[in-house]
């Protein structure tokens, strides 16, 4: 069935990496984790990415 396809596509994309994050698009972004105002959605890994490297420095 292409009704899965269509779901997918519609899945937020991590800013960074460009991979579909567990975000539908229609989620209210305040019931999002890793989310950056004025970014957008980032995955999990691109997520602890930036964070531990903000946090080494
Ligand atoms: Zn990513």
């Amino acid at each position: 069935m292409d009704k899965q396809d269509k779901q997918d596509k519609q899945y937020d994309c991590c800013v960074v990496c460009g991979k579909p994050t567990e975000y539908r698009k229609d989620v209210p972004i305040d019931k999002r984790e890793r989310y950056i105002e004025g970014a957008g959605q980032l995955c999990r890994e691109c997520f602890r990415k930036l964070y531990m490297s903000k946090n080494v420095d």
